[in-house]
């Protein structure tokens, strides 16, 4: 295939910033009063929009004084991202490597990617293409977002590849035409990552920055092979 525009999710693919926030959030939920150990917070709250983040802590773990928890949570989780975020391994080698036009979509807030990947060398590779799903009216698992990248770069969804580490990435990249590239990291604790984004409709599954970067060859041989 003919690949136009690479559209990363940040948290999960570029940076490691998983488990930083779900040991956080687990603590500032814990002080809450709820029982939830952080591998739990990483399955239940991984790849979700603040919202969706929200809902679950109001309507399953019982959270009452959310807005608290929240404050908590980010008075820990940045601080903590300043001290020890990194890229995934080897991505910012693989990244920069790419001759492709490239963006991020994120389900993460504009504020947290500026605190989050911004604090990185890997930032200025897409800035200022580093979107937020605040920009539109629905986060992933909607289009919108994706949409809204490929309308920026004036390029055809078809032409556009999401790597993305959530179920919803996938679902959403469907949902707008892309063609959907799954990326577990080989140090997730959950188990069936890769079952589970080929489910939700990835062409193909990358564990770790080199199998990405196979896979992306792999893509684009299609295309010569079609030829
Ligand atoms: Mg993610």
């Amino acid at each position: 295939m003919q690949i136009d525009l690479l559209i990363f999710d940040c948290d999960g693919v570029l940076i490691n910033s998983e488990p930083i926030a779900s040991r956080t959030l687990a603590k500032a939920l814990q002080d809450a009063g709820a029982a939830i150990t952080a591998e739990e917070v990483l399955v239940r709250f991984t790849g979700n929009s603040p919202g969706a983040i929200r809902r679950i802590c109001t309507e399953e773990l019982g959270i009452e004084n959310l807005d608290a928890v929240f404050a908590a949570w980010h008075l820990d989780i940045y601080p903590e991202f300043a001290r020890s975020l990194e890229p995934m391994p080897g991505m910012e080698r693989l990244v920069r490597s790419l001759p492709h036009r490239k963006c991020v979509a994120s389900n993460s807030s504009t504020d947290r990617l500026s605190k989050s990947l911004g604090l990185l060398d890997l930032w200025h590779a897409f800035a200022p293409a580093v979107f937020s799903s605040d920009r539109v009216a629905r986060p992933k698992p909607a289009p919108d977002l994706f949409h809204f990248c490929a309308e920026t770069f004036a390029v055809d969804p078809k032409n556009c590849v999401v790597i993305d580490d959530s179920s919803h990435g996938i679902t959403g990249a469907k949902a707008a035409g892309m063609v959907a590239i799954g990326f577990v990291d080989p140090a997730d604790p959950r188990p069936d990552r890769a079952r589970v984004l080929a489910e939700a409709g990835a062409a193909l599954v990358a564990r770790g920055a080199e199998e990405l970067e196979k896979v992306l060859a792999s893509l684009e041989a299609r295309q010569v092979a079609r030829a």
